[in-house]
């Protein structure tokens, strides 16, 4: 989108021990070497290994974040973490409403809207994960699916500043499936459009990701789709190999 810097972002899920930590510093040094030219990016690491990836990341142009967070700051949570302690280890974003943690833990577009809200509160970046199942796919629900979504995760007032949209299909995470390119230029065009009844311009300032089996053989088409600022990328995350062959996509 003109005006929009896009944004490679990676989702390691459940994977990564400090052995996974030579990964980051290859990617911290493929961005080093003339990418950041062209594109930011993030990799959302398990919270374990938060702090090192941090500090590994530092000195290069790829910043660090969380893959979830707790909407309150502190508390009698055991076993969650706020965005504050996400942004005290490092980390500039955290991905939010995952279709992961909507299946896994139940997670409504309300509670996704809580845990953006506190992104914004601790000032790290909300990533905002939408996207429609298999069936609602067949159904031909797709687009309202994303107008609901859209209604409850994002916050009002919401600004490119504070929140990014990821468009996730369900059904194309970790398959090897993804959508046709019309498909991808659909669905992003209705994303941008209910972004704008929420937000007004600022929606035309917004980074909308698509993710789902990015890979560096795909990136290319489903990167140059119009509305299309960036990529979630899961697996292809965990080699840098990948993830910096499909930053050169752009
Ligand atoms: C994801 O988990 O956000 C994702 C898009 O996974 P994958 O790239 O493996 O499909």
């Amino acid at each position: 989108t003109p005006g929009i810097r896009p944004l490679v972002a990676g989702n390691w899920k459940m994977n990564g021990t400090s052995a996974s930590l030579n990964e980051l510093v290859s990617i911290g040094n493929g961005f080093m070497k003339g990418l950041e030219a062209e594109t930011d990016a993030l990799v959302c690491v398990p919270a374990t290994l938060l702090w090192r990836a941090s500090e590994i990341l530092h000195r290069t142009p790829v910043k660090s974040g969380g893959q979830d967070c707790h909407a309150k700051e502190t508390g009698a949570h055991t076993g969650d973490i706020s965005a504050e302690m996400l942004k005290d280890a490092g980390a500039s974003a955290v991905i939010v409403g995952h279709s992961e943690r909507r299946t896994d833990h139940g997670e409504t577009d309300a509670d996704v809207r809580a845990k953006a809200e506190a992104a914004w509160r601790a000032g790290i970046v909300a990533i905002i994960c939408i996207g429609e199942t298999q069936a609602e796919r067949e159904a031909g629900q797709t687009l309202d699916v994303l107008s609901r979504q859209i209604a409850g995760s994002v916050p009002h007032g919401a600004t490119h500043a504070t929140a990014v949209i990821a468009y996730e299909p369900v059904w194309a995470i970790g398959t090897g499936l993804t959508p046709s390119v019309d498909d991808v230029a659909q669905a992003h065009a209705h994303i941008r459009t209910e972004l704008t009844k929420l937000v007004g311009d600022e929606a035309g300032r917004m980074r909308i990701l698509y993710g789902g089996s990015v890979k560096p053989s795909n990136a290319g088409e489903l990167l140059a789709v119009a509305n299309v600022d960036g990529a979630l990328v899961g697996g292809a995350s965990l080699k840098a190999s990948d993830f910096l062959g499909i930053a050169e996509a752009y």
